[in-house]
């Protein structure tokens, strides 16, 4: 059985840049819908205690009457288990040490990757994500619809977006740009360093 894991802060910790009621929607209903979802799903199967990570990385051996089922709220539950590590109240800014570094060498500057992070944001079509990924050379910029994830293809995202409308509608509307121009000030650079 998976669980929804707690927020690590209040719901009303990110604000104003996330408000109150999306992080109340958005954890306590899209997320657990998620994990429900997925639970029925695996149901008295022999994936039903098996590591999320593994599941997702093996999606080609779950039957395929309930694929797309575990695909997509599997998806859900890593990604969101994740996004919600990705943000900080107090946090944003430039990231220092070894982030900025590989950053910098990346993309040019920390301003050239927030542009071209931003830009895969606008441009993702419909619902789905944005991730920076360690790759041979360094980082590069990512995205995916749905709920699908770079851990499907083996890559662990070092930070994600979710550009779901569910993840900024209340407050942005139709304004995706001005939801990621504010999701800057709440990134966990701390959380991607773990992880880089
Ligand atoms: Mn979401």
């Amino acid at each position: 059985m998976f669980t929804l894991p707690e927020l690590p802060y209040g719901y009303d910790a990110l604000e104003p840049y996330i408000d109150e009621q999306t992080m109340r929607l958005h954890h306590d209903n899209h997320h657990q819908t998620y994990v429900d979802k997925l639970n029925s799903a695996l149901l008295e199967t022999e994936f039903a205690d098996k590591p999320l990570e593994e599941i997702l990385q093996n999606l080609e051996i779950i039957p395929e009457d309930i694929r797309t089922t575990v695909r997509n709220n599997g998806g859900g539950h890593y990604n969101h288990s994740l996004f919600w590590k990705f943000m900080a109240p107090g946090a944003g800014g430039n990231p220092d040490g070894k982030v900025g570094e590989m950053i910098n060498s990346s993309f040019g500057s920390f301003d050239a990757f927030k542009d071209k992070f931003a830009a895969s944001a606008v441009s993702r079509f419909g619902s789905g994500w944005v991730w920076l990924i360690r790759v041979e050379n360094g980082l590069e910029i990512t995205s995916s619809p749905n709920q699908d994830s770079p851990l499907m293809n083996g890559i662990t995202p070092l930070l994600g977006l979710d550009v779901w409308e569910h993840a900024y509608y209340l407050k942005y509307q139709y304004k995706r740009p001005d939801y990621v121009t504010a999701w800057w000030n709440v990134v966990n650079w701390s959380e991607v360093a773990s992880r880089i």
